[in-house]
């Protein structure tokens, strides 16, 4: 599992407004929605004129995995640090 990649995931999913996106791969749901991290997407976004450099973008998706160490779901006890939540679907399922 690679919080990274599924953060690029999830934001490709809200770039495409696919659906309204759930919870990246292996983060607490609870506590996501909580840090409105879709929002922050979006502004960064603005910010590039919609078109930010890959670079920028790296740097934009690394400096959200930082924030969310607390709120990973931990593989082995499946339970939220920060809410105590356990959650049971979607992990390991790529
Ligand atoms: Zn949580």
């Amino acid at each position: 599992m690679n919080l990274i990649e599924n953060l690029k995931n999830y934001f490709s999913t809200v770039d495409k407004q696919e659906k309204a996106a759930d919870t990246p791969e292996g983060i607490c749901p609870n506590c996501w929605g909580r840090g409105e991290w879709e929002g922050e997407y979006y502004k960064f976004k603005k910010g590039e004129d919609g078109n930010p450099s890959n670079a920028t973008y790296n740097n934009f998706v690394q400096d959200v995995a930082r924030q969310l160490d607390k709120i990973t779901i931990d593989e082995y006890s499946f339970v939220c640090e920060t809410c105590k939540i356990k959650v049971l679907h979607k992990l390991g399922s790529y």
